[in-house]
This record gives structure tokens, C-alpha cells and sequence, in this order.
């Protein structure tokens, strides 16, 4: 490992921006060395934070002591400024989505590529503790086989901010969302993706869509439903998921959640039929008492290390990354597909992710 720190320049200033330096900060290996973004009232709010602003991003990439340039711009100007830090002979981590399209990510891996620099893209919601509950109980059959993932997230409060309203800038929250939670089922679920169907909602009017579904089958059987909404005023939980010897559900960012599994010591007992509505049903009536074990969460899969530590390991040539770039592309080209199912109202099954 390096004694010194690895020195970083953050583009684009905004709200992830900002975010990043307190991450940076927090992370022994790292240290921002300033900040460049385009308005003058962020490169205010950037020097009122204690970090240089540069005047312009020429004035970065002439900087010999600047190694990487961390890219939180607009999603549409990713890809000109990760050429040009290239070209500077600069690392760069990249917001997601890193690009408007896997044409363009293309040309971005084989930039840094010929440049001979690390191109790492900040997928960084593999190491929430929600999902890493749920790779566990994937990876080590918890609630026995997991053949179905219902992954949501939900808000009230519209699409945020300016530019995620628009197309030209990579609007719409299956860009902005949607490339998180495929990231993590991707990550996740060791299988190809055989079919794609799903539908965008414009609820709000926007030119982007405000939220979609999307439903994924992979090749071992494994389905997945991934919904977005910012328009669901009461929320479904974060994670519904179901295993082949129980259920799991996570309702919320603070992991309230359970398990209920079979219990295989109980004799198998018939459920009491209950009216339900006008009709009577045997069939959902809840489990007889001592049919099921409800049991907590089980702890979180690790993962080797943070994203920033993984990057400076990545740099040092001491580590592979852990978000690798051919998982970059194929969420990029599965994005693509759920846009091609969406418009064409149906399931696509020949194309390409590998
Ligand atoms: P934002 O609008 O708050 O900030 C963007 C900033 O970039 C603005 O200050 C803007 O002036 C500046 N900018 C625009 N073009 C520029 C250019 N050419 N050069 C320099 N600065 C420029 O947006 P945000 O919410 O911070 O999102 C930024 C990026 O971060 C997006 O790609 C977004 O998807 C991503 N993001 C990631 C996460 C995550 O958890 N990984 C969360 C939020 C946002």
C-alpha cells in the first residue's frame, strides 16, 4: 500500500459532489485536492467548504498533482470529460449512469485503455447493507433457492432537480435508479438474462419516464421484478423476496425486515379456514400455529473492501476492480433493452448482454 494519498479533483460540484468529499475524507487513501464545476455559486460553495476551486477543468488537467478526476457532472457530459482526463494521462471514477449509452462507455474503456489509466464507475449501492442481506441469503440459501426478486424503491416527491428532467442530459429515473438496482441484481445472480419486458410510466407529464417495472427471467429460472416510482405516496417494502423454504421481505433503508421459513419439525397442519371479504378460503389462510418460523435478517454479505479503497488498490496495480467494467457495459445494454421492451409493448429475447 502507498504511504502517500492518492490526489483527486472533483468535477461537478453539486449534490453528489459535495457528497463525495465527505466520503473521500472519510477514506484514509484518498484526498481531494480541489474542485471544478462550471457555475461560479459551486466553485463559491467549494472554496466555503475548505477546497480549492479551480478556475476552469483545462486548469485540472494541467495540474501534475492531480491523478484522478472523479466525474459528477450531468449524465451527458460523462463521457467528453472522461476523454479528455484520458488524454491528460488521469485516472477517473465516474458517476453512474457513466454514460448515455454502451456505445459511448465503449469508447470510454478503450480511451483509458490506450491511455493506460484505471476507468472504475461509482456503482457504489453493492455495498448497501440491504442488498448485501439479500446476496447473502442468494449466495447461501437462507429461505432455501431465491426464484423470485421484487427490488423497489419509492418515492413521493416527483423527479428531483433540473436536468433529470430532461432526455438530452440522461434524464428519467430508469437511468438514474433503474442502473443501481440492475447493477445489483446483475452483480448478484450468477445467470444470463434470457428475456426482458417492461413498461415506463410518465405519470408527471415529464419528457422522461417518472418510474417503470421491469421484469427480468434469467437463464436458471431466477425472476426478478425491479420497480421504481416517485410518485407512491405509501411505499411497498424494498425487497419482497421468495425461496424455495420461506419468504423474505426488507421494508426500508433501516433493514426492518424478517424472515419466515417452514418449520420442518412440525407436523404438517392443515390451515383453519377464514372468511375472507363475502367468501371463505382455506387456501390463504395464514399457516396454522407452529407451521412457520419467523426469524430476523441474517447479517449482511461483505464485500472486500470500500469502493475508494478498492480504488486506490485498483491504481496501485494490488487489486482488481470490484466493479469491473464488462458489468458496467452489460447493465448499460440491458437498460437499452428495457427501453426497446417498453416501446414496443413486448417481451425482447435476443439480445446481447455477454
Ligand atoms: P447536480 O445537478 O446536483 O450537480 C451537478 C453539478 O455539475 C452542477 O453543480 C453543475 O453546475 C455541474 N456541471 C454541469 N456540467 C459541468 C461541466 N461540464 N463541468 C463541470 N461541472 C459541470 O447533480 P447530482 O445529483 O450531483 O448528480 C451528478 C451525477 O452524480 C449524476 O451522474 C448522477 O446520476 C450521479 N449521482 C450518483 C449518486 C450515487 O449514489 N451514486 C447519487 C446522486 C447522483
Amino acid at each position: 500500500m502507498s504511504s502517500h494519498k492518492h490526489t483527486i479533483v472533483i468535477v461537478g460540484y453539486g449534490g453528489m459532489g459535495s457528497y463525495h468529499t465527505q466520503l473521500i475524507e472519510e477514506n484514509g487513501r484518498l484526498e481531494v485536492a480541489g474542485t471544478f464545476d462550471l457555475l461560479e455559486e459551486r466553485r463559491s460553495a467549494s472554496e466555503a467548504a475548505g477546497y480549492t476551486a479551480y478556475a476552469s477543468y483545462e486548469e485540472v488537467l494541467a495540474d501534475p498533482k492531480v491523478g484522478t478526476i472523479l466525474i459528477a457532472t450531468p449524465n451527458d457530459v460523462h463521457k467528453e470529460i472522461a476523454l479528455a482526463a484520458f488524454r491528460a494521462g488521469k485516472h477517473v471514477i465516474c458517476e453512474k449512469p457513466v454514460a448515455m449509452s454502451s456505445d459511448e462507455f465503449i469508447e470510454m474503456t478503450q480511451a483509458a485503455e490506450s491511455a493506460g489509466r484505471v476507468l472504475m464507475v461509482h456503482q457504489n449501492r453493492r455495498w448497501d447493507e440491504d442488498f448485501r442481506v439479500i446476496k447473502e441469503m442468494y449466495d447461501h440459501g437462507t429461505i432455501g433457492s431465491l426464484f423470485q426478486l421484487e427490488s423497489r424503491v419509492h418515492g413521493a416527491n416527483g423527479i428531483p432537480g433540473d436536468w433529470r428532467h430532461m432526455k438530452a442530459q440522461g434524464g428519467g429515473m430508469l437511468l438514474d435508479w433503474g442502473v443501481h438496482l440492475l447493477d445489483q441484481l446483475l452483480f448478484m445472480i450468477d445467470s444470463k438474462v434470457a428475456s426482458v419486458s417492461s413498461s415506463l410510466s410518465f405519470i408527471l407529464g415529464n419528457e422522461v419516464d417518472d418510474g417503470f417495472e421491469a421484469v427480468l427471467q434469467f437463464e436458471n429460472g431466477v425472476k426478478a421484478i425491479v420497480e421504481v416510482g416517485t410518485t407512491n405516496f405509501i411505499t411497498l417494502p424494498r425487497w419482497y423476496v421468495k425461496g424455495t423454504e420461506g419468504t423474505g421481505v426488507i421494508e426500508d433503508w433501516s433493514l426492518t425486515g424478517r424472515i419466515v421459513t417452514r418449520n420442518q419439525e412440525s407436523e404438517k397442519l392443515e390451515p383453519t379456514p377464514i372468511r375472507a371479504g363475502v367468501g371463505l378460503t382455506k387456501t390463504m389462510a395464514p399457516p396454522s400455529e407452529g407451521a412457520t418460523i419467523t426469524e430476523a435478517l441474517p447479517p449482511a454479505a461483505e464485500l472486500a473492501s470500500s469502493f475508494y479503497t478498492n480504488f486506490a488498490d485498483v491504481i496501485e496495480g494490488t487489486a482488481e476492480p470490484i466493479v469491473k467494467n464488462p458489468e458496467v457495459l452489460r447493465v448499460l445494454k440491458l437498460i437499452e433493452a428495457i427501453f426497446a421492451a417498453a416501446e414496443t409493448n413486448q417481451t425482447i429475447k435476443d439480445f446481447d448482454l455477454y
